[in-house]
């Protein structure tokens, strides 16, 4: 057998290649961990999660301070932000957290990095910084990054993605963001609550187009609501820098054309993965733009090299990318034939209120040809969502023919932490039944979960045949008003 340097060789240094070469190393496999920039943590910590949802709680703070009078409080006078302000504090948590993805951590742990760009020469080896590097197993963990459509005139128009928007020097007085994904939902109301005049710009008729329309609509509506301006049906034609304006161009679906002018355009159209320069080609690892071409076993066309996290173009959360890892290190060190499956893959946009969902939504059902039935509980009966201040939203229930699970989707409060007990019931197959007869805290969010389980057998047991038994057996006498 071929002597190699590693055991197991790792491009990139993000949520994927991370979560791999921890466990790898600390079970005793010799790995090498590659990372381009000159820092670990990839997308999710400097440019992605960690940033956004500090911006998130940032501008949900400053939203609070201006509706305080929403909540019996005075209205107080609050004056305009400074956006570096924001940046210095979401800079200070990604330092915080950078230590637990630091150079020395891994290395603690038996993992060697190294950091410069990597191509592979051969099937087993890798060239960089002038040396080679040869491991017995390879994992493609090189992330994605955002997407830049040939608009024309976007070329020569300045704008930002989200590499750029967390550092701005300051709030732009008005922002355009093409696109209605969740980065781009998110971002869209982040900076409309910072004080933005922000226009947002989809393609098709709904945003988050994952998701059934009525749970979109719920995001968007409560956004709108705040002040975001929403443009449906409408293509870009085109960009153009005006100096100190940018200008986009429109065109919907009747054909009308409409120009949007505003200090920055935020580009959140998709995600392209990161191949180029991996020298995948040269060694017959087959991919195309959507992503590297796997097995279930996630192996490319060569057994020995595997790819996590949004490298795969399957889902492009960082727990996915998490996941994907735990499974190439079941197949590469344990050797156990672990096979990636996404049925119960929670995720959630986080929005205010959040949209949270697990399995299949009503569009995944129709589209799969199943039969289901939907179950819906609304937010504005949860005592506790209304003492928060919040009336919005549901929690939808999709069941099967058998009456299990298929998926459940969440907008409200919080939605992105109740859906985890949907997560350990789903994946433990806990009986709804159970669910149902569990007994909750009052006054919690929570109870939500029980309660959409709880109606799905209230029609069967408050049923006139359930009563007349009752009445047979026990002599109940039945109504006693009205
Ligand atoms: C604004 C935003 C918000 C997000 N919010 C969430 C969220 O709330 N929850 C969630 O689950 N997900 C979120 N995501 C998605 C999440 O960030 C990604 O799914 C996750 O980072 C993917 O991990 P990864 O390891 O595949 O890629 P990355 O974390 O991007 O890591 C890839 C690494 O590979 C390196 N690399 C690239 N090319 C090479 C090369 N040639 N050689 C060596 N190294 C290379 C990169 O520098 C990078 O460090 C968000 C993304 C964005 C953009």
């Amino acid at each position: 057998m071929p002597a190699y340097d590693f055991d197991i060789g790792i491009l990139g240094g993000g949520s994927a290649g991370l979560t791999v070469a921890a466990g790898s190393a600390q079970l005793g496999a010799k790995t090498l961990l590659v990372e381009k920039e000159s820092v670990l943590g990839g997308d999710c910590l400097h440019f992605g999660c960690v940033p956004s949802k500090t911006l998130i709680k940032t501008a949900h703070v400053y939203h609070l301070m201006k509706n305080a009078h929403r909540f019996g409080l005075p209205s107080v006078p609050v004056p305009p932000i400074d956006f570096q302000e924001v940046t210095r504090r979401i800079q200070s948590v990604i330092n915080i957290i950078q230590h637990h993805d630091s150079e020395e951590r891994f290395c603690s742990l038996g993992v060697r990095v190294v950091f410069g760009q990597a191509a592979f020469i051969d099937e087993h080896a890798i060239h960089m910084n002038g040396q080679m590097f040869s491991a017995k197993n390879w994992v493609l963990a090189t992330g994605s990054s955002p997407s830049i459509p040939p608009i024309p005139g976007l070329d020569k128009t300045p704008f930002v993605t989200n590499r750029e928007i967390f550092s701005l020097k300051r709030l732009p007085a008005s922002l355009i963001i093409l696109g209605a994904g969740p980065i781009a939902i998110e971002m869209a109301q982040a900076f409309c609550r910072l004080g933005s005049r922000v226009m947002v710009v989809q393609r098709g008729n709904q945003i988050l187009s994952r998701e059934d329309k009525d749970m979109a609509d719920g995001v968007m509506n409560s956004l709108a609501s705040e002040g975001v301006l929403f443009h449906l049906n409408s293509s870009v034609i085109s960009a153009r820098d005006l100096g100190t304006e940018r200008e986009i161009a429109l065109k919907n679906r009747d054909g009308n054309t409409l120009s949007l002018r505003a200090e920055s355009i935020m580009v959140a159209m998709g995600r392209d993965v990161n191949v180029n320069g991996l020298g995948l080609e040269k060694i017959g690892v087959l991919f195309d733009q959507k992503g590297i071409k796997l097995d279930q076993r996630l192996r490319t066309s060569h057994k020995h090299i595997y790819a996590a996290g949004d490298i795969t173009g399957a889902y492009q959360f960082t727990h996915a990318a998490g996941y994907e890892g735990g499974i190439v290190i079941s197949n590469t060190i344990f050797h156990l034939p672990r096979k990636a499956d996404y049925t119960f893959l929670p995720w959630c946009t986080y929005t205010h209120p959040e949209l949270a969902s697990i399995g299949m939504n009503e569009k995944a059902a129709k589209a799969a040809g199943i039969s289901y039935s939907v179950w819906t509980e609304e937010f504005k009966d949860n005592d506790r969502s209304l003492a928060e201040g919040s009336d919005i939203g549901k929690i939808k229930m999709i069941l099967d023919e058998k009456e299990k699970p298929l998926g459940i989707q969440i907008l409200g409060l919080h939605g992105g932490e109740l859906i985890s007990e949907w997560v350990a019931a789903v994946n433990g197959r806990v009986k709804l039944s159970t669910l149902a007869a569990s007994v909750h805290p009052y006054p919690t969010l929570g109870e939500i979960n029980k309660k959409v389980a709880a109606t799905f057998f209230a029609g069967k047991i408050f049923s006139d045949k359930v009563r007349k038994g009752l009445k047979f057996f026990f002599n109940l006498r039945g109504r006693a008003c009205g």
